[in-house]
């Protein structure tokens, strides 16, 4: 099987989000763009069609996936929303804020790895907002990669590791915040952070009134999201992080023409792929992209600028952290 690509920035009719709106109720596998990455999205009401999503990625069975829907009417459907879970909603929907809650029974085990729990999003990308309405049940999607690898944040990076095990895959354009969504867990007497991403920590602080709970922090340990245990977004060559200067030595054994520079600070050394953003969003942005170019372009060390903490560089530290084999926890 090769998966058809359509690309729907370019459709009047809304013929191929028809097509692809069938196949998801009919138990297959689609992928579509959201507003964070591209995501490989599954019936989540379907517990057979949610098993191939984790085959396709090589993902392990106790990593939980996100239920994506259309509305906040639709996360009623899947999951029992507190009085600040409503509030979010409306504060951060659609947006990369996923919220976990108490599943309702019609959520399939295998969607919530076994938890009680089910993580729910509203993303903000129009096209795939049209196909989860035109599917008419929520649907879970993680990333569109294999298992560890960088996340897809455009349709080429998806047909590189999925294109022979999917059936079709909507092409949006490259994605905005390239970083996954910020995941919540509002079900106990503090708002956990259980992984950072698109929405800032200085955003849900604001709105909260108190900075949630971080993981590794006494009570958020036991809450810790189980995919974030994982080596995660990693290339397939060494990354090192430029925390301070001394990565110059660390990385001299390569020759100048085998090492890769990526970041918003220009490099110390000389590198033959650099990578420079003008921002610590296009940085999140293009990161991903930028490592699986890498990858290609021959080098053989790559070196990652390390960004500051505030808005979403609170998240790109913990990807890159993750990217360069090291602990998933956020300072
Ligand atoms: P991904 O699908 O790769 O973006 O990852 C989804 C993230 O959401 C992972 O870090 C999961 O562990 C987390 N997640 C999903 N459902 C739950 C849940 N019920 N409880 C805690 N974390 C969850
Ligand atoms: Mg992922």
């Amino acid at each position: 099987m090769r998966a058809k690509v359509l690309d729907v920035r370019r459709e009047q009719d809304g013929q191929a989000l028809r097509e692809a709106a069938r196949l998801l109720r009919e138990g297959r596998l689609v992928v579509f763009p959201t507003e964070t990455v591209y995501g490989l999205g599954a019936n989540a009401l379907d517990g057979e069609a949610v098993l191939k999503v984790f085959e396709a990625k090589g993902r392990p069975a106790d990593n939980p996936l996100i239920v994506h829907v259309a509305d906040p009417s639709g996360a009623e459907r899947v999951a029992f929303v507190p009085e600040l879970g409503r509030k979010l909603m409306e504060r951060f929907w659609p947006g990369p804020l996923t919220l976990v809650m108490p599943a309702r029974d019609v959520v399939p085990s295998t969607v919530t790895a076994g938890l009680s729990t089910v993580a729910v999003r509203m993303p903000a990308q129009p096209i795939a907002l049209e196909l989860i309405r035109l599917a008419g049940v929520p649907v879970a999607a993680p990333s569109a990669n294999l298992s560890g690898r960088p996340s897809p944040t455009d349709a080429a990076a998806v047909e590189e590791d999925l294109g022979d095990r999917v059936e079709m895959i909507l092409d949006g354009g490259p994605t905005h915040f390239g970083v996954e969504s910020t995941v919540l867990d509002i079900t106990g007497e503090r708002a956990v952070l259980l992984r950072p991403g698109g929405i800032g920590l200085e955003s849900l602080e604001e709105f909260l009134g108190y900075r949630p709970v971080l993981p590794g922090a006494g009570e958020a340990a036991t809450h810790r999201s189980p995919g974030t245990r994982y080596r995660h977004y990693a290339p397939k060559i060494p990354l090192f992080l430029r925390e301070d200067e001394s990565v110059w030595d660390k990385v001299e054994p390569w020759a100048a023409g085998q090492r890769a520079y990526v970041g918003i600070r220009p490099p110390l050394a000389s590198c033959a792929f650099i990578r420079l953003f003008p921002d610590v969003e296009s940085y999140a942005r293009g990161l991903f992209s930028a490592l699986r170019e890498m990858e290609k372009s021959g080098a053989r060390v790559i070196v990652a600028d390390w960004p500051d903490a505030a808005r979403v560089g609170f998240a790109l530290r913990d990807r890159l952290r993750r990217a360069s084999g090291g602990s998933s926890i956020p300072e």
